[in-house]
């Protein structure tokens, strides 16, 4: 495995691997089991698979949220190496952003919702250093986490409507046995607020009216930022003192037709 932590010896390195089928998998690092599931997945569907590590500032509206975002490079790396990454894109600040963040991409509509009403500028952050690290790896495929669900479908349609020659790949989200989603940032959960906030996805998915859903978890000491229906998914978002929760689900539903329909699809 090989650590890249220039552009300059990156861009050398890519031209070398024209014949591959480069799979790729952004990351801010902290890696845990949901990361390794995207990592295990472009390694079993590709020939080279590149991870990135970038804790990328713009998407940060929180400057404590930043500085406090845990960084632990040498196991990330064990990890990597375990699971049979072939490069690690490792760079700094001063790299990816030359032009200070003078150029950005921005979505007027979807990204102002949800996430992006809780964190102005998140969305603009994400999508601009995406974009920057698929020009620069080159990957066939890019692997993302339904975790995340507006961050992919953004960056689904992102790579629509710009025409980039990515297919991108949505991965199941990973939780630990209490059904929490795995977060880098659990970690700053005491072991009560851990027990609170495993109850989280349960009541979100939960088939009742909105309103009731966000009673239920305000009741329980929540601090809720949103629950919403949109499309076919619902999205909430939580605090537990300075800890933020997100997650998403199909809509729940009571139709036995759509149940059916659902499990035939599959
Ligand atoms: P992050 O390092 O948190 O920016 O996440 C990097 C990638 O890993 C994103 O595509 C996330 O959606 C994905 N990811 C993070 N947590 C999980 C999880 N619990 N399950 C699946 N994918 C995840």
């Amino acid at each position: 495995m090989q650590i890249i932590d220039s552009i300059h010896e990156w861009k050398k390195i890519r031209e070398t691997l024209q014949n591959e089928s480069i799979g790729f998998v952004p990351t801010m690092g902290n890696l845990h089991a949901g990361h390794a599931s995207l990592l295990k997945r472009s390694i079993h569907e590709n020939s080279t698979t590149i991870l990135s590590i970038f804790v990328n500032p713009t998407q940060f509206n929180d400057a404590n949220d930043l500085s406090r975002y845990p960084k632990t490079l040498e196991a990330d790396l064990d990890i990597a190496k375990d699971l049979g990454v072939d490069y690690v894109f490792f760079p700094n600040t001063d790299m990816m952003y030359p032009d200070k963040y003078r150029y950005k991409v921005t979505e007027n509509a979807f990204s102002a919702q949800l996430e992006g009403q809780h964190r102005p500028g998140h969305f603009d952050g994400v999508l601009t250093v995406v974009l920057k690290l698929f020009n620069l790896i080159k990957p066939h495929k890019a692997y993302f986490g339904e975790k995340d669900r507006q961050q992919l479908l953004l960056i689904q349609d992102m790579v629509k409507v710009l025409f980039l020659d990515i297919e991108i790949i949505p991965c199941p989200t990973i939780r630990d046995a209490s059904g929490l989603a795995l977060s880098s940032r659990n970690q700053f959960l005491s072991i009560e607020n851990k027990l609170l906030a495993s109850r989280f996805p349960a009541i979100l998915q939960s088939n009742k009216a909105l309103e009731e859903i966000i009673g239920q978890l305000s009741n329980l000491g929540f601090v809720v930022d949103y629950v919403e229906d949109y499309g076919q998914y619902r999205f909430g978002a939580v605090k537990i003192q300075s800890v933020r929760l997100i997650d998403n689900f199909d809509i729940p539903t009571t139709d036995d037709s759509v149940v059916r329909r659902r499990v035939y699809e599959q």
